[in-house]
């Protein structure tokens, strides 16, 4: 039985087994959002509803075992939703995939070769590189050893897991499909 743990601002952080729940609560790192309706914990005079889903009462650093995953989203974080050569902001649902060495020049899928960028820039650089193109980057792309509010796969929604989970965890599989070639 596992619980839900969002950050402070209702994002979707962690799973973490029920007992480790109750260890935040009790310890006023966590409140309780959501309980299952039908798990319950029996102490020798008190019964306390399991959590569902609980939440940071402060906003918290999170450090991820494991790395960040590189997927769509996650550079979309790292990048902080900007093209790294004008830094416009771009939706997260229109931006291109700029490899800075471009692929053509043996540049690889990689999260130090790849950034974000808006259309017009990615079409203006075309097949050649910042300095081949008259471009600047903003910031060299490294792989993050954390980024807020980044998930891993499993916080994906998925059928079988409790239903409260549902309106805080994102169906679109697509921002999860493996990119590194
Ligand atoms: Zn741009």
């Amino acid at each position: 039985m596992e619980t839900l743990v969002l950050n402070a601002a209702y994002q979707p952080v962690n799973r973490v087994s029920w007992q480790e729940a109750f260890r935040m609560v009790f310890t006023g790192r966590a409140e309780i959002v959501e309980t299952y309706t039908d798990r319950v914990i029996r102490s020798a005079r008190e019964v306390f509803p399991v959590p569902s889903i609980v939440r940071f009462v402060r906003k918290v650093t999170y450090v991820f075992r494991g790395g960040v995953k590189f997927n769509r989203k996650n550079l979309y974080l790292r990048d902080k939703g900007r093209c790294q050569y004008c830094g416009d902001r771009v939706p997260s649902n229109a931006f291109d995939f700029e490899h800075v060495i471009p692929k053509a020049q043996g540049g690889r899928t990689r999260w130090e070769n790849i950034v974000v960028a808006c259309i017009p820039c990615n079409q203006r650089k075309g097949n050649r590189t910042p300095s081949q193109a008259g471009m600047r980057l903003r910031s060299k792309p490294m792989r993050p050893r954390f980024l807020p509010g980044a998930g891993s796969a499993s916080l994906i929604w998925s059928e079988g897991m409790p239903r409260t989970w549902r309106d805080y965890l994102h169906s679109v599989r697509y921002w999860h499909v493996a990119l590194e070639d």
